[in-house]
């Protein structure tokens, strides 16, 4: 190990950084604060996990339709690029700040590691409400912002990939507008892209069956059969929560409940997942779909189900729910489902949770695989990709399985100390420069 644990890095004082006071950010760095009391977290590398590597703020004038100028503030962050370039998406959305962006970004760098991926963590956004744009001005936007950040991204230095408010057209978009600027394509530099131009097969369910393996291997450890008998409700039913939903299915478990923004659909004999998005693709939303009875998201949480899988939104489960949240597996497919506070409840009352940063983890791997194909100019078939996704995924799942037996700690504070370990020691093999 290199001698960095002895190299005390002084804490300057000073006022607040930007990011500091936001709840993200503070959230995160509470979870590796209870990391401290299951291994000797060294202190210099809690210091460093602590603050991102490198912010850039970009402004982002975007011509509007009507002839006006509008300008947008556009961010990208990178927090530890310690394992490798820096990977996290793109978020379109008015609620983006430098404080969510760097508590998103730390996210990623403690999701990659956990998966042993050989990234770090990145993230960016831009403060706009994407739905007010035409796809004019949502081009416009998206090219001048790559041009804004170009030099800190790239497929040695920084991959970003959709998320929120962005999808495959914008990442082509990002693509071609950095490969303007170098002369040649360069599909390395951005995941989540059209197959066409080099996106990967297996990505747009990658999230939803990795949420389904982690599945597979919580049941086998819980002694729970997978069958017709075993009821699953999902909250949401965007691209996670359909595609856990429908491959849940596939494999014999009985969906029972899915709701989306507009409440949704039970029906204690299951319902049909292909027939609900049919319904969803005709009527915007579940709501009045004739395949069962009204349920609201709230009461989707406390259904007396086998799995639990929140697909939508954050802090959904809270202290002032917990109690009545009654799934035997709690699999987090959206970011950020349940509050620490509500953890604590839940893994007293012996809920097997699979936290998000494992059980949502499929997107970035299959993103990961994307990157890989890219810069080798060879392409895998989607049994390729899933194989490969089932092995790095279940690996993940052992070893925080077997932390939170040995260590004896929830299953949360297990991936984050598998994660720091890992990191951890990487941290100190590298030292710091100079
Ligand atoms: P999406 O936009 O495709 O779908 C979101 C779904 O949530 C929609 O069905 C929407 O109707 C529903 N929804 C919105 N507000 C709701 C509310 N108040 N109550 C209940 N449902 C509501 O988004 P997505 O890509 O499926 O992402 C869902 C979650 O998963 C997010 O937390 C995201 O950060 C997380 N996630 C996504 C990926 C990915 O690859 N897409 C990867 C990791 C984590």
């Amino acid at each position: 190990m290199s001698d960095a644990k002895n190299d005390v890095i002084d804490e300057e004082e000073g006022g607040e950084a930007p990011w500091e006071g936001h709840p993200i950010y503070k959230n995160a760095l509470n979870i590796m604060r209870s990391v401290g009391d299951v291994i000797d977290f060294d202190v210099n590398v809690f210091a460093r996990l602590s603050k991102p590597r490198r912010v850039l703020y970009v402004s982002v004038p975007v011509r509007m339709d009507d002839g006006s100028i509008k300008t947008f503030d556009g961010y990208r962050v990178h927090h530890n690029t310690t394992l490798g370039p820096g990977k996290g998406g793109v978020r379109y959305h008015p609620g983006v700040s430098l404080g969510e962006t760097a508590g998103l970004a730390l996210l990623m760098t403690l999701k990659n590691s956990l998966v042993r991926l050989p990234l770090g963590g990145a993230k960016g956004g831009i403060k706009v409400d994407p739905n007010t744009l035409s796809r004019r001005e949502k081009q416009a936007l998206t090219r001048r912002y790559t041009s804004e950040v170009a030099m800190f991204i790239g497929p040695d230095k920084d991959i970003p990939a959709p998320d929120i408010g962005t999808d495959p057209q914008a990442m082509a978009w990002m693509m071609d507008t950095y490969s303007m600027h170098a002369g040649y394509a360069v599909p390395g530099v951005v995941t989540g892209k059209p197959i066409e131009i080099g996106g990967s097969l297996g990505r747009l369910d990658a999230t939803g069956r990795g949420v389904v393996y982690c599945i597979i291997e919580a049941a086998k450890r819980l002694g729970l059969e997978l069958g017709p008998e075993t009821d699953v409700a999902v909250q949401g039913f965007g691209n996670v929560g359909y595609h856990s939903a429908k491959i849940i299915a596939n494999i014999g478990c009985r969906v029972v409940a899915v709701t989306d923004v507009s409440g949704g659909v039970y029906n204690k004999n299951g319902l049909d997942v292909d027939k609900l998005r049919d319904w969803v693709a005709e009527n915007q939303v579940l709501k009045g779909c004739p395949q069962g009875d009204y349920i609201s998201n709230e009461e989707l949480l406390f259904l007396p189900v086998d799995i639990l899988i929140p697909a939508a939104l954050g802090n959904q489960i809270t202290v002032g729910n917990a109690d009545k949240v009654r799934c035997k597996i709690l699999a987090e497919g959206a970011n950020g489902p349940t509050t620490l506070e509500a953890n604590k409840i839940l893994d007293e009352k012996g809920v097997f949770t699979i936290p998000d940063i494992l059980a949502n983890s499929g997107g970035v791997i299959v993103s990961y695989f994307e990157w890989v194909q890219g810069m080798q100019n060879f392409f895998w078939s989607e049994k390729d990709v899933n194989n490969k996704l089932w092995e790095i995924i279940s690996n993940a799942f052992n070893r925080v399985f077997e932390c939170h037996q040995s260590r004896n700690v929830g299953m949360r504070t297990s991936a984050f100390t598998v994660s720091i370990e890992h990191l951890s020691r990487a941290m100190l093999w590298r030292g710091f420069f100079p």
